[in-house]
């Protein structure tokens, strides 16, 4: 994938500030931060999405997420904290190689992420259950 920004910054091609790196994934923050100390934890393969990751990498992906947020916490001492992400162009994703974000939240910080949520009728959500449910286990 040689126009992907996140390639060029593993293969060293694109400037970043790296935080941490292991054999399979680099982590490096985020250039447009919502707050400071937003951070992009990546697999150095360029897997596209979430669904796509084998089981080995994404449990890999989860431990270091949860390193470089406890790294977060100590170094900004946030109110809060997300951790998230945007798979597919409608789910707001930009850049088509995976990553988890890490954000530090504070109280007064404006940053809304809560959208209006819709409302099952009926016997919807019970539906809408089975399906999921079916799917899972075929
Ligand atoms: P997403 O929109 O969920 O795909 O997230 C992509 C993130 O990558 C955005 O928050 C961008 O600010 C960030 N980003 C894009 N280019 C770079 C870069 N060169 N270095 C660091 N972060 C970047
Ligand atoms: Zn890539």
């Amino acid at each position: 994938m040689k126009e992907c920004v996140f390639c060029k910054i593993i293969n060293g091609q694109y400037p970043s500030e790296v935080v941490y790196e292991t054999e399979n994934i680099l982590s490096f923050l985020d250039v447009n931060p919502i707050n400071h100390g937003h951070t992009l934890i990546v697999p150095k393969q360029h897997i596209e999405d979430f669904h796509s990751l084998p089981t080995d990498l994404l449990n890999e992906l989860i431990q270091t997420t949860s390193i470089v947020t406890k790294a977060i916490l100590k170094s900004f001492n946030p109110d809060g904290y997300n951790i998230f992400c945007n798979n597919g162009h409608y789910a707001g994703q930009s850049v088509f190689h995976f990553h988890f974000h890490i954000t530090p939240r504070f109280r007064f910080d404006g940053i809304k992420f809560k959208p209006n949520v819709k409302r099952y009728k009926n016997d919807e959500m019970k539906l809408v259950a089975e399906k999921i449910r079916e799917m899972i286990s075929n």
